[in-house]
Parts: structure tokens; sequence; C-alpha cells
């Protein structure tokens, strides 16, 4: 059992230290009276504490604010620039990373295609997205505090990359690796939990509590936010709905089943179909779409009513406030939208999606890396807060 906190002024300070911070994180500018009535914390405590938060660059007082009678108060703001974190969004066919301020706030951008997808060339490339990324960080007090990245596959809690079907690879120990290159802490999870992370965060879902995000790219992978919280599973596996069974006779997939959701409704799927008809990328078909090729609208809208058939299903089982697509077909949204919402409309109970909104990703290819930081920016304050920094 763990000793009570009880009489351990030490503990008592850091419990009181993360209360303060997260006021200032949440409702800056605030002044220090203004944290004392949030937190109930006196005002003694609050100006003792927030000088430690400013002796070590996390807070900074700006400009006198708002006076309700007699002295302005000065207002204080969080210090986005105290640090930095990068997020890498790895693909099947390209490296996206971002290194962003400790408010998600994007400072540089990287992006490269994946020529091979052979793990020995794809973690090198890996490593010069990070150096190039480490290279550009802006002077700052705490430097780059982590590194958090997406990954097309099933990862386990100690980052170890279990099986990424599209790019072929097994049991590789991701994390462990570019921890001893970088000497960074490293955080590594499946893409489409990423994505749900930065939609929640940054993006669509915003203050929503319940939703569920759909990433379609090359393949379907799903990421479950319960309660504002990304929910993980018994081994953190939870999400791999792009294996949900929709045609029971269906075509074999690469998981061992047959008729997964991923073979009808993916980029994947719609490209099979585009091909005969000249459009060999998502950049075609998003072409043709937008001359009025009604053949490739046709294919788009087909496309749209399988994404609907699978999105029905998750509405039964989760009863989400919204369902948000995002990764590379979020860019067909335009003829993509009205052949979900119809599927939807025709197979999902009506209780269920009375209230439920079907919304596009709003950092539209950005999700997962902007996810994927937020998990390097999150370790770190979990961190600071339990007083190991
Ligand atoms: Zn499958």
């Amino acid at each position: 059992m763990k000793k009570k906190p009880t009489g351990d002024l030490a503990l008592i300070k850091k419990i009181n230290t993360s209360i303060v911070l997260d006021a200032v994180l949440k409702h800056a500018p605030l002044s220090r009276a203004q944290i004392s009535e949030l937190t109930g914390l006196n005002k003694a405590t609050v100006s003792s504490l927030v000088q430690d938060l400013i002796d070590n660059h996390f807070v900074l007082e700006i400009g006198p604010g708002q006076s309700s009678g007699g002295r302005k108060p000065v207002m204080l703001l969080f210090n986005g620039k105290a640090g930095y974190a990068i997020g890498i969004d790895l693909g099947v066919n390209y490296i996206r990373g971002l290194l962003v301020d400790l408010e998600g706030g994007v400072a540089r951008e990287y992006q490269q295609v994946l020529k091979r997808q052979d793990a020995g060339f794809a973690i090198e490339q890996l490593e010069q997205c990070i150096e190039t990324l480490l290279r550009d960080a802006p002077e700052s007090p705490y430097g780059v505090v982590g590194i958090g990245i997406g990954v097309p596959g099933i990862v386990d809690g100690s980052g170890t990359i279990l099986f990424a079907p599209n790019l072929k690879w097994r049991n590789i120990e991701l994390q462990k690796h570019l921890e001893e290159r970088t000497g960074l802490p490293v955080t590594i999870d499946n893409e489409a939990n990423a994505g749900a992370q930065g939609e929640q965060k940054y993006g669509a879902g915003r203050g929503i509590a319940n939703q569920i995000y759909v990433s379609v790219g090359i393949g379907i992978g799903t990421g479950i936010i319960l309660n504002k919280e990304l929910y993980k599973g018994a081994s953190g596996f939870s999400g791999e709905l792009g294996h949900l069974s929709i045609e029971y006779n269906g075509k074999p997939c690469s998981c061992g089943n047959q008729g997964c959701w991923e073979l009808y409704a993916s980029e994947h799927a719609l490209l099979s179909s585009a091909s005969p008809l000249g459009c060999e990328s998502l950049e075609d078909v998003l072409q043709a779409a937008a001359e009025g090729d009604e053949k490739i609208i046709g294919l788009i809208r087909s496309t749209g009513d399988f994404l609907g058939a699978g999105i029905a299903n998750i509405v039964n089982v989760f009863n989400p406030n919204v369902v948000i697509l995002g990764n590379r077909m979020s860019r067909l949204a335009q003829w993509l939208e009205p052949a979900i919402q119809e599927a939807v409309d025709r197979r999902a109970l009506q209780y269920h999606r009375e209230r439920m909104r079907i919304l596009f990703a709003e950092l539209g290819e950005q999700s997962a890396v902007r996810g994927a930081a937020y998990y390097a920016i999150s370790s770190f304050f979990a961190k600071i807060k339990s007083g190991q920094h």
C-alpha cells in the first residue's frame, strides 16, 4: 500500500504545484487571486507556488488585467516556449515530423517520402527526421523534452511494434532503440490512437467526451476516446476496427480473416477500383472528382457507402457523440460525406444516431503527428508534476 500523504510536506507541495500549473494551463490568462478562487488554495500558498513556477520558466507574468476595483492584478500565462517536443507520423510510404512548443503550437515541419519499407532503412530515415528537427529547435530552458511517434501497427506497452501488416514488420523494439540513440524519452503508439488524441486535444474533438476517430489511409484504424480519455484496452491493442468483418464470404485479408472492413472502404480499396479508370493515386482521384468525372465520383460514393456501413456498427456499439473521419481519405470529404451519412442513417439504430455527428478531421493529415507530439508533452508534464524533473 502507498504511504498516506498526510504530513508529508514535500508531497503536498508537489500536489499543490501541480494543481496551480493545471489551473494556469487550462484558464490562462489569470491572476493569482483567480487561481486561489479556482483551486481553494490560500493566497500566500498560491503566490509562493507561482513564484516557483516563474523561477522554473513555466509561468510568465504579463501586463495588468481588468480590475474589479482597486489595484489591477498581474496576469499569468503559461510559457509554451519553455521547451519543445517532436511528433512523428510514420506512414507506410511517408514520414511526417513536427517540432511543437509545449502548447502544441507548430514550430517546424518535416516531410519525406518513404521509398522502401524494410525496418533498417525506415528507422534510418526516422533518425534523420529526428536529427533535423532537433537541430532546428530554438533555444529554450528545457530544450526538446521528448519524442512521440504514431505507427501503422500494433504496439505493446514497452513501445515495441509487434505487428505492422502494411509495413510487413514484426517485433521491432523501436522505443528502446530510439531512446538509446537520442537520450530522450520516446512514446510510441498506433497512428489511429495518436490521431484520436490529436483531434481530441487540438482538433474537431475539442471538448467532446466520447469520440471515435476513424483513420482511413491505406488501411483503416480507429482510436477510441471515452470520457475524454483514450481507451487502450487490456494490452493497448484496442481499436482494430479495420478488421471488422463486413462480408461473410469476402476477400481474404492479411490479418487471416476475410471480408474485413478495410478491404472495401480504405484508400487502397478505392484505388484498386479507380486504377482501371486511369487514377493511380489519391491525388488523381481528387483531380478527376473535382473535374466532375461521374465514374470516379460514383466510386468515391460507393467507398463512402462501405465506410458508412462500418461506422453504423461503431455507432451502435459505442453510442459516441461524434465520429471523426481522418487521415488521407478525409481529403475526399466533399464527396464522401453524403454517402457516409446516408448509409449511417439507413443502418445505425435510430436512438444511437439521433444526436451523433459525423465530422471530418480538423487537422487534416496532421491529426496523428500532432497527437504524437502531445504524447511527448503530456509525459513531460506528468514527470514535472510528480517532481521527477
Ligand atoms: Zn483483416
